[in-house]
């Protein structure tokens, strides 16, 4: 067999608890490493991506036991679920391992037995408090203590364990994230990890005897392997790491060590302290990084059973398909940080970004070569019809490519996707100024020309977004590449991506229209389906929540009157000569639901310098705090506004005021002949960034 000459590239996502039912903190971890997968392929690596399940532990044990079934019924049936979804989210896993799995516990023996030869394991006897819910020990005397994890009382435990010396490896851990500061991401899990080790580090037990779900010790199997070794040790198994098959050992030489662990930041210290020190101890190399993203939290609050808020992927995917719920995990949440999730944003970010931005981009730049030129990309002239305006739009296209890669790939997917729609934004606005359905009414060859050129512009130009959105937008930038007659997508080389690669008389595919707008129903049926999957056994019965936090009642006071322009440029909607909106004056709801008001709180606000009017506010709209520069100066003193609660103008265009960006309009009414300001509110306190409508 030739060897593959490929760089290697090995991501695993964490293996996934089976004592719950997926949802979309898992669809989340999971598309983030499967975005970063595809995009390693197509970059030419030669990619392994893992996922799987954690199945053992007495938590498994007890919650199949409540269940009526044996833990293994239990552990295949949630299994199946995460298996289950992942296929239908077509995430493009190289493997799916379980830790009940054969190969996996051979693994674990073959680690145990490592370490006890390497002479880091010893048998002690241990009392003390134990949480069951997260498998751990709790460093107190107290019998009954609470966890300080999760809040439930410990149960006192007394056994004969084995141990890990983990406290011989604080000074190698230390010296090691100090030659490795890509190890740990980011810089504020770092720090946390290094003071964690540097408070010392106690042996750590790793055997259980208490109760049987699990994988027994080797030579002593009335002891079975504490499930965090057990679990971490899926990384290596799952690659090969104790199996016999030459096979399966080259694969491990392959692809171990991992390049990225990718895991929720509440994992940190299993995957960067007790993990390096196993590995340490096996004398095994260990994975280049480890990357710990935020939490998701629903309408601001974290997700929990008790909540209730629990979301599931499926309920967005129903509703909105798979790329829908991609784009905006990936560009609304600032990988890394906590973010929000709620129905309202995914409809917003699905109609503003996809349906009209992209979509919008593609349907009429290729409806346009269709009808203008019978389907077939045209020749662009390089002299008569040429502009300056074709020439920045390639400039810019240059530049995307270079800067998306830079920003993926530091994993910055906000930044890197904001900045490939930047790309969007120019075009669609170069079409509405080129106005080629004006140019194409026009007899001539010149004119041929001129319509030829912005019309290849604008497709290469699709060309090169559809490919970099590709690993974050699978199904339906592969929809588009189709479109543009340039077959399979997923084989394309993004290495080479450069202008002026679009063939030219190349025959465009079948054009049909590939984000449908979503209307307000669709945030309804989302929410519908939530609460019926939520919903205790007999569903009727239960009262309707009467505080659906979106439905903030509108101040008394009315704001004043939001012109419809204010969102003004939004780009032109998807037919390809759009006249101007009716002339009637009325807006449709649609119209209205463009504008995005949401309720926000003062932070900080001072003077603007040589501006007597002007105020420079930091506000608080509950996803992040924007700058907003507000004509109010007259009206109120800074000092009175913080911790004020304003309606602004969200979604409104950046614009600048005495050099400063203002991002969005705080609503107020217009008063007396001076039209002093007054700011908009609530008589009823209103949750910040609740929603206007
Ligand atoms: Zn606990």
């Amino acid at each position: 067999m030739e060897k593959d000459k490929r760089p290697g590239f090995y991501i695993t996502t964490p293996i996934y608890y089976v004592n719950a039912r997926p949802h979309i903190g898992h669809a989340y971890t999971t598309i983030v490493c499967d975005a970063i997968a595809r995009r390693k392929r197509m970059l030419g690596f030669d990619t392994f991506l893992l996922t799987g399940t954690d199945e053992h532990g007495q938590k498994i044990e007890r919650s199949a036991a409540a269940a009526g079934k044996t833990p293994r019924q239990f552990a295949d049936e949630v299994s199946g679920l995460f298996r289950g979804l992942f296929e239908r989210m077509n995430i493009s896993n190289n493997d799916f391992i379980r830790t009940t799995e054969p190969r996996h516990e051979r693994g674990v023996q073959q680690l145990f037995r490592v370490l006890r030869e390497n002479g880091y394991i010893y048998k002690g006897t241990y009392t003390g408090q134990y949480c069951v819910y997260d498998e751990m020990y709790i460093d107190t005397a107290e019998a009954g203590a609470k966890c300080p994890e999760c809040g439930r009382p410990t149960e006192t435990v007394s056994e004969e364990n084995y141990y890990f010396k983990l406290s011989a490896f604080a000074d190698k851990l230390l010296k090691y994230f100090e030659d490795h500061p890509e190890f740990i991401r980011p810089e504020t899990r770092r720090n946390e990890v290094i003071a964690f080790v540097r408070g010392g580090l106690r042996d750590l037990s790793i055997s259980r005897s208490t109760f049987k779900w699990g994988i027994p010790v080797p030579d002593d199997p009335k002891h079975i392997v504490y499930v965090w070794l057990d679990a971490l040790s899926n990384y290596c198994t799952a690659v090969g790491y104790g199996s016999d098959d030459p096979g399966e050992r080259k694969k491990f030489e392959t692809y171990w060590p991992a390049d990225v662990h990718m895991i929720g930041k509440e994992i940190i210290r299993f995957h960067c302290v007790y993990w390096p020190a196993f590995l340490m101890a096996a004398g095994l190399p260990l994975p280049k990084a480890v990357i710990a993203h935020g939490w998701l939290l629903f309408e601001e609050n974290k997700m929990s059973k008790s909540r209730g808020n629990i979301v599931r992927a499926e309920t967005v995917i129903d509703v909105l398909g798979n790329d829908a719920l991609r784009y905006f995990l990936l560009r609304e949440i600032v990988f890394g940080q906590d973010g929000s999730f709620s129905f309202d944003a995914v409809v917003q970010r699905y109609n503003s970004d996809l349906a009209n931005d992209l979509g919008n981009l593609a349907s009429r730049t290729l409806t346009m070569i269709s009808r203008y030129f019978n389907g077939s990309v045209p020749y662009p002239s390089p002299t008569v019809a040429h502009k300056d305006a074709d020439d920045a739009i390639k400039r810019q296209a240059q530049s995307v490519i270079a800067d998306f890669a830079q920003l993926f790939d530091d994993y910055q997917f906000s930044r890197a996707i904001e900045c490939a729609w930047s790309l969007i934004g120019t075009v669609n606005k170069y079409l509405v100024e080129q106005e080629p359905w004006v140019v194409a009414e026009k007899e001539g060859e010149e004119n041929k020309s001129r319509l030829a050129t912005i019309l290849y512009t604008a497709a290469e130009a699709l060309r090169i977004v559809t490919a970099l959105a590709h690993p974050v937008l699978p199904e339906s930038t592969a929809k588009i590449w189709h479109q543009l007659g340039l077959g399979e997508i997923s084989r394309l080389d993004l290495q080479t991506l450069q202008w002026g690669q679009l063939p030219l008389g190349g025959k465009l595919g079948k054009v049909e229209p590939v984000f449908p707008r979503a209307d307000k129903s669709a945030i309804e049926r989302m929410q519908t389906m939530e609460q019926e999957r939520n919903a205790p056994a007999p569903p009727t019965t239960t009262p309707a929540s009467s505080a659906t936090p979106s439905t903030a009642t509108p101040s008394p006071a009315a704001p004043s009157p939001v012109t419809p322009g204010a969102a003004g440029a939004v780009p032109a909607t998807v037919a390809v000569a759009t006249p101007a909106p009716a002339g009637d004056g009325k807006i449709s709801i649609d119209d209205f639901l463009k504008v995005e008001l949401r309720v926000g709180q003062v932070k900080f606000a001072e003077k603007v310098k040589g501006a007597d009017k002007l105020l420079r506010l930091e506000v608080d709209i509950g996803t992040e705090v924007r700058q907003l520069v507000a004509g109010i100066a007259l009206a109120y003193e800074p000092e009175a506004l913080i911790g004020r609660k304003v309606v602004i103008v969200a979604n409104l265009k950046p614009r600048k005021l005495r050099g400063l960006e203002s991002n969005g309009m705080i609503v107020a009414a217009s008063v007396g002949e001076d039209g002093k300001p007054v700011l908009a509110g609530f008589l009823e306190d209103v949750p910040v960034g609740a929603k206007l409508k």
